[in-house]
């Protein structure tokens, strides 16, 4: 048998799983997680039911594939649970590494290691109840800084200002280390929160970083920005709402400052000047000059980079994929052995795990099915690699000492959820540690056995 491995659930690997299923090949899912989705599941913002709903439809009718098989809360990697020698040990015809991008960046700075000073994919995924991010501390003060200025950055302010049930937030600072006219976030997104910024304080905030701006030729007229990003502010009407979102532009953090119990209490950035590059993008420089935020809450979300403990050789973006030769739009899923400089063979990445932090869930799954492809057309023309079949996958599984949850345990614990979320009268439910999800799929086990051994009436 040829089997082919995939590392993640999320919609890469789901759609990459499905890509080689539909070829014939027997497809192995091993996830990190308990739950399949990745961040479709535990990143896209919660209230976002409908989006969460369809695409838990599309990874079940993966799941429902008679040759996809699903081995969750397995986490791969030289530090984890089980190496990628131990994979290969199991002679899979090739691996699909979807893991996406799960280490964060720091920026180095003084005190980074302060209490109250968060990743943003830690905090989403904490919202979003991924076990073990869901139970641990998260907690914010009543004046939130949050560095970036893309969608993530939008969300975690979505969060703090309207749906945080600790209602904790009296502000929320965005920080920004180029100008207004550079922000990256969508119009639907900023829509959720324009409300909350304070139109004369957002005009202040234009005017402060005005000249700067125009020596680049950004044109930071209030007119302008209203037209382009915030719509809403448009309107001679447009009244603002407590809490407040403020946007501090042309600034980058230089040293978060701690109080005496070690949570920050202040945050200092440098004053960017922007200068215009040759091929007219521009690039933010940290002049001398300093200012100080009163923040006790900071939370980076500047992007996120990949696990370098998975055991796949990195390159400076991330793992190394085979360099880009002919046609620069064509993406290369290979993986890339700069010691043998050659492509390991059957080894491919696809998702986050080629691009760290890029695009949404669509041009994931339009990713893992592309590099699919590339590992099916590698496959087909390979001998029987004689894979080991699910059955003994999971008994290796399990000789590890591990607790793999196969496709019955999701479907059990689908039942569990779905009797949560109608008990509470909530959209879904899903349980936030992973003793619960165990004890939930051991629970419908016994109903069902109980079922089956109570005698008919
Ligand atoms: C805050 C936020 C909000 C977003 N909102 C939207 C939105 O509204 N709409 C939209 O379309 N997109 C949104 N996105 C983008 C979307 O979530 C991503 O495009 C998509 O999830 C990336 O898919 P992926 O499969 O490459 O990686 P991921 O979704 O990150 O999946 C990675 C999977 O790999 C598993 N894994 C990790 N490490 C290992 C390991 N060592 N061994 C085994 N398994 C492992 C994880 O458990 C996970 O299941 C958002 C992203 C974020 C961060």
């Amino acid at each position: 048998m040829k089997g082919i491995f995939v590392v993640g659930a999320g919609p890469a690997g789901m759609f990459a799983a499905r890509q080689a299923a539909m070829a014939g090949y027997d497809a192995f899912i091993f996830n990190r997680d308990i739950k399949p989705g990745g961040l479709a599941e535990y990143g896209i913002y919660p209230t976002k039911e409908k989006m969460k709903a369809g695409l838990r439809k599309q990874f079940g009718q993966v799941l429902d594939m008679p040759n996809v098989h699903y081995f969750g809360h397995v986490q791969v990697g030289e530090d984890y649970d089980i190496t990628i020698d131990e994979l290969r040990a199991m002679r899979p015809a090739a691996i699909i590494f979807a893991c996406g991008a799960q280490g964060t960046r720091k920026l180095g700075l003084p005190g980074e290691d302060a209490k109250g000073v968060y990743a943003a994919k830690d905090f989403v995924y904490h919202y979003n109840r991924l076990p073990p991010f869901a139970t641990m501390d998260f907690s914010t003060g009543k004046h939130v800084a949050i560095v970036g200025v893309g969608n993530v950055a939008i969300d975690i302010a979505h969060w703090l200002l309207r749906d945080d049930p600790a209602h904790a937030a009296e502000s929320v600072t965005i920080v920004a280390r180029r100008g207004p006219v550079e922000v990256k976030f969508d119009e639907k997104e900023i829509d959720y929160v324009e409300q909350h910024i304070s139109k004369p304080e957002l005009v202040a905030e234009l005017e402060r970083v005005r000249e700067r701006c125009a020596r680049c030729n950004q044109d930071v007229s209030a007119e302008k920005l209203f037209e382009e990003h915030f719509r809403r502010m448009k309107s001679p009407d447009f009244v603002s709402i407590a809490p407040r979102l403020s946007f501090r532009f042309l600034s980058s953090p230089t040293a978060i400052l701690p109080d005496a119990s070690g949570r920050i209490a202040h945050l200092e950035v440098a004053e960017n000047d922007l200068v215009l590059k040759a091929d007219g993008s521009t690039s933010a420089v940290s002049t001398s000059a300093r200012s100080i935020l009163d923040v006790d809450t900071l939370i980076f979300a500047i992007g996120d980079k990949h696990d370098a403990h998975i055991g796949l050789p990195m390159g400076p973006d991330g793992y190394a994929t085979e360099p880009a030769t002919g046609s620069a739009a064509e993406p290369h899923f290979a993986v890339w052995d700069a010691q043998t400089a050659s492509a390991l063979p059957g080894c491919y990445v696809v998702g986050w795990a080629r691009k760290a932090s890029t695009g949404l869930a669509g041009i994931a799954r339009h990713d893992g099915e592309s590099g699919a492809a590339k590992a099916v057309e590698f496959v087909k023309d390979q001998p029987d690699s004689q894979t080991i079949s699910s059955r003994q996958v999971l008994e290796r599984l399990q000789a590890k000492g591990l607790t793999p949850v196969t496709k019955a345990d999701l479907a059990l614990l689908g039942k569990a959820e779905a009797r949560e979320a109608q008990a509470r009268q909530l959209p879904s439910f899903k349980f936030s540690d992973n003793a619960d999800m165990f004890a939930a799929i051991t629970g419908q086990k016994k109903e069902a056995e109980e079922v089956q051994l109570s005698p008919a009436d």
